[in-house]
């Protein structure tokens, strides 16, 4: 059985560009470092955590209810609600819709689902020109990639390139990379798109039971510009996406933009409850998957994420590796959970991808057991699904070794002994990767457990 690219291999591409990897490493731990600074200052940061998982908690035991709700208030308001259980049907309910409006050029707003759901290539090979309008999801469609990070979606390439994407596709100078003119250049270009699509599509944030409409975060603006000119809004929604009440809405927004990027609060949050006089709007409710992970019990509370991305930025080999080594929509700690319930085959080397020292768990927002969660995942990989042979060999031997007390002794006397002997060419070289940027401890001559035995009476 040949197995999918590894985390590691993927992520050893990443690190062959040392000076790459240490910038994306620094440029990720300063938004971390931002996160910090910012929370700090609120007294009740944790209460707030407190809460938030708690009402997602809630959400997440009354899903069928709130959804019944959610559907029917939304279409109380005018609303076209569909619901998609599959990416598939995702994409050709969109499809529908631009094809009884007579839609050709459409305008996005970021949207993770849509990324999920590859709405972008299903559209494209039937013609239609869509256009993503978040900066940074604008950068990676020229460059022909997809998102590094959930948030900050080009976070791996540096001005410099982002200079040179835009000279060949906007004719911006050779050679500038001014982040101001970059970015007035990408502000005069999608403004046409804006001006020319006649639909909008926007991802949803929080959507609220209680009232049928639903918010969209953004620090750009585009979401409000694509929705306010185009005749259609097409609001693609992850079924647990959900809030109770609108009152639980200030919740989240102060934990979400403090998480995300150490600001106070996201530049837009912008309300949707109907649509406006003779335009329309049609939310669509995905479920692709996340309805098992509900029914997964060490697992259904990955649900909770509302996507900030703190735990990427926090994460040692996230900041190290890059987003493209997780080769999943969502990467990072929680992409490390969410994905194997997608597909495990494919996924089945990222819950390893940790190093378990729980930082994601401590700055999620929502309070997910993130690390918990990668480890049980392990557990699961280990006993039933595919893993590298030599793993699997090494860990059998290992377990063997392990349950047998005088095996132990021996194996740990033989290994101090030879690597105390050893050249260090036989221990340091291209076969160990490990001891590329490390040293091993020097060796004791004896081992603790013989050490306690002669100390224990002293
Ligand atoms: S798991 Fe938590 S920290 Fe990570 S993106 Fe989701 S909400 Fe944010």
């Amino acid at each position: 059985m040949k197995l999918p690219q590894t985390h590691a291999a993927a992520a050893a591409d990443f690190l062959k560009d040392t000076e790459r990897s240490h910038w994306h490493d620094d440029t990720l731990w300063h938004v971390r470092s931002k996160r910090d600074a910012t929370a700090e200052k609120i007294p009740e940061w944790e209460q707030l955590r407190m809460l938030a998982s708690q009402i997602k908690d809630h959400v997440l035991s009354n899903l069928d209810n709130l959804l019944v709700q959610f559907e029917k208030n939304a279409k109380a308001n005018g609303i076209e609600v569909l619901w998609a259980k599959d990416a598939q049907e995702h994409n050709e309910h969109v499809l529908r819709i631009l094809q009884e409006n007579q839609v050709k050029q459409l305008v996005k707003s970021k949207s993770i689902l849509t990324e999920e759901c590859g709405l972008n290539h299903f559209l494209e090979d039937k013609g239609y020109e869509v256009v993503d309008t978040d900066l940074g999801e604008r950068i990676i469609q020229f460059n022909k990639q997809v998102p590094s990070h959930i948030v900050m979606p080009a976070i791996h390439l540096k001005k410099k390139e982002i200079g040179d994407i835009f000279h060949k596709h906007l004719g911006t100078d050779a050679g500038a990379d001014d982040p101001q003119y970059l970015t007035e250049a990408a502000r005069q270009h999608l403004r046409q798109k804006f001006i020319q699509a006649h639909a909008a599509i926007t991802g949803v944030n929080f959507g609220i039971a209680e009232t049928g409409g639903f918010v969209v975060c953004t620090n750009e603006g585009n979401a409000d510009m694509g929705t306010h000119l185009a005749d259609i809004h097409i609001a693609c929604m992850g079924i647990e996406k959900l809030i109770p009440r609108a009152a639980d809405l200030g919740v989240f927004l102060r934990l979400l933009a403090r998480s995300a990027t150490g600001q106070s609060i996201t530049n837009y949050n912008s309300h949707f409850h109907r649509p406006r006089k003779d335009k329309k709007m049609y939310l669509i409710l995905v479920d692709n998957g996340r309805t098992k992970q509900l029914g997964r019990e060490d697992f259904r509370n990955s649900l909770k994420c509302i996507r900030c991305g703190a735990c990427m930025n926090t994460c040692p080999i996230y900041r190290r590796s890059s987003g493209f080594s997780y080769n999943s929509t969502v990467p990072g700690p929680i992409g490390s959970i969410l994905s194997p319930g997608m597909d495990l085959k494919k996924h089945s080397t990222l819950p390893f991808a940790s190093t378990l020292c729980g930082s994601c768990s401590d700055v999620c927002p929502v309070k997910i057991n993130i690390h918990e969660q990668l480890y049980k995942w392990r557990q699961v990989i280990t006993k039933e699904g595919p893993s590298e042979p030599s793993k699997k060999w090494a860990m059998r031997f290992g377990g063997q070794v392990m349950s047998k007390p005088r095996l132990f002794d021996l194996m740990g006397k033989m290994a101090r002994k030879s690597l105390s002997i050893s050249p260090r060419g036989f221990v340091y070289n291209s076969f160990n990767a490990w001891g590329k940027h490390r040293e091993l401890p020097e060796v004791p001559k004896e081992s603790f457990k013989d050490w306690y035995q002669k100390n224990r009476k002293k």
